[in-house]
């Protein structure tokens, strides 16, 4: 899962960028304490699976930006660099938690990430949830949905787009689906939907946000 998704906006429903924490362990108990003062950190304590209780240093980027550019002075043996996210697709913990920051309605908040519930490019078709995590993977699942080679190496999201369920593939459902996942898309661009809608996600690739690194 990338580290940073689009959601919707626990406030106003708009289109919300959700980015994770990340998470140090607290070396030395002495070292709690500045944790736990330092307002740019959150302090908590964790058990692990064997029941044993540890020492963490939360940090949000989506709050405090860029942890190489906004953390100094830290204890020694811990550097910046320890609470940026991974260059790969995971993160040191398995919590959904972290920051929602919306540019609708100016939201800037902590925030328990509840997936796939809170994905904005979502579609539901016979009591199943399509999602995609951000624009870009529901630019190329919305394509996917309509090509009919079904193809996924021609797609950057090609792994993912491996893992959608037969239901939404279906004739019946691709006209819906694709429906629903560009009205998404085209949001306020005024862009209409025409009968000839493939590739038009093309252009509205050009209203993405910042491109993810996967
Ligand atoms: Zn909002």
């Amino acid at each position: 899962m990338p580290h940073r998704v689009d959601v919707k906006c626990p406030q106003c429903g708009s289109r919300a960028e959700f980015e994770f924490a990340e998470v140090c362990r607290i070396k030395l108990k002495t070292e709690v304490e500045f944790f736990q003062k330092c307002d740019q950190f959150e302090y908590r304590q964790f058990q692990d699976s064997c029941g044993h209780y540890w020492h963490g240093a939360l940090y949000y980027a989506g709050l405090h930006g860029d942890p190489r550019v906004a953390l100094e002075n830290l204890p020694l043996g811990y550097a910046p660099s320890d609470w940026s996210h991974s260059k790969y697709l995971y993160r040191s913990h398995g919590m959904d938690i972290g920051s929602v920051h919306c540019e609708s309605c100016r939201l800037r908040r902590k925030h328990s990430l509840n997936w796939p519930s809170d994905a904005y490019y979502s579609v539901s078709y016979k009591d199943s949830l399509l999602w995609a995590f951000n624009r870009d993977s529901a630019c190329d699942l919305h394509d996917f949905i309509l090509s009919k080679t079904r193809d996924v190496s021609k797609y950057r999201w090609s792994s993912f787009l491996l893992h959608v369920p037969t239901v939404f593939k279906t004739q019946k459902a691709r006209e819906f689906v694709a429906r629903k996942l560009f009205r998404l898309l085209a949001g306020n661009t005024r862009q209409y939907y025409s009968n000839s809608f493939q590739g038009v996600t093309k252009k509205l690739r050009f209203f993405s946000a910042p491109e993810l690194k996967r």
